[in-house]
């Protein structure tokens, strides 16, 4: 079975309400191909005005979902908080949360867990920073944040991992297609020993960090490279040709 190529929109921090709207139109104003699957991830305030106004067959996805389901935990969006709004993804693991949050692998795991309980998918983001690139470490790296996820989570079949290299974050300093796809190829090697064969072909694994319009199509021609998760992007026009990389 071919994976389905696919493409996450995270906005991160930015938009309101008119801007969210405007992107919303432009999807589903946009002539997109219909072979991709689609995700976007608005801040949590504007989730339920965009999957309100998105074309249903367009996905949204929080940016970040808690490991409880309800109580006293003053901030945070529970997984079936997020399924009874109709938002059936969440990220975990962004490199923003994990270094200027704190969050740590066993947190991504537990919260991983959590959203999967409830049927959402989750788009789980891992990578290295440019000091661990640097001495070597990349592949220990992301195999320590994948291996994390793995103790309490057996079923992968609705996780997307998106390799997301944290220099390459913002930074305007994209992987090469080589190195993205060196790295993939290495996850897809850790899936097929430590989860299944099944798993290391059914599991996309997405490429995030400093994609554009104009090195979108390159990468997505890597046979491991599965689709992208897009920031600085995914709030302009160029995002539809992002969508469109395959065609
Ligand atoms: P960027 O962000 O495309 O702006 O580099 C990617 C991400 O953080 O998911």
């Amino acid at each position: 079975m071919a994976r389905k190529f696919f493409v996450g929109g995270n906005f991160k921090m930015n938009g309101t309400i008119q801007g969210i709207k405007d992107i919303v139109h432009r999807l589903n104003d946009a002539k997109l191909d219909g072979t991709t699957e689609v995700v976007i991830a608005p801040p949590a305030l504007y989730l339920l005005l965009t999957r309100e106004h998105l074309n249903p067959e367009i996905e949204v996805a929080a940016q970040n979902v808690f490991d409880k389901a309800n109580g006293a935990f003053t901030g945070e969006i529970s997984a079936s908080q997020l399924k009874d709004s109709n938002i059936t993804w969440a990220l975990t693991g962004h490199s923003e949360r994990r270094t200027v949050l704190c969050e740590k692998d066993e947190f991504v795991a537990r919260k991983t867990k959590a959203a999967l309980d409830e049927g959402l998918g989750v788009i789980l983001c891992i990578g290295e920073t440019l000091q661990e690139r640097e001495s070597n470490e990349t592949i220990n790296v992301v195999t320590r944040q994948l291996n994390a996820v793995a103790e309490n989570t057996k079923d992968w079949s609705k996780i997307v991992i998106a390799y997301e290299p944290v220099w390459a974050i913002g930074t305007g300093k994209v992987a090469s297609t080589e190195q993205a796809q060196e790295v993939h190829a290495s996850i897809r090697e850790w899936l097929g020993k430590t989860i299944s064969s099944e798993a290391a072909e059914n599991t996309r694994i997405i490429y995030g960090g400093s994609v554009t319009d104009q090195n979108c199509r390159d990468l997505a021609k890597q046979a491991d490279i599965d689709g992208f998760l897009v920031g600085g992007a995914s709030l302009k026009p160029a995002f539809i040709d992002i969508i469109n990389a395959k065609l």
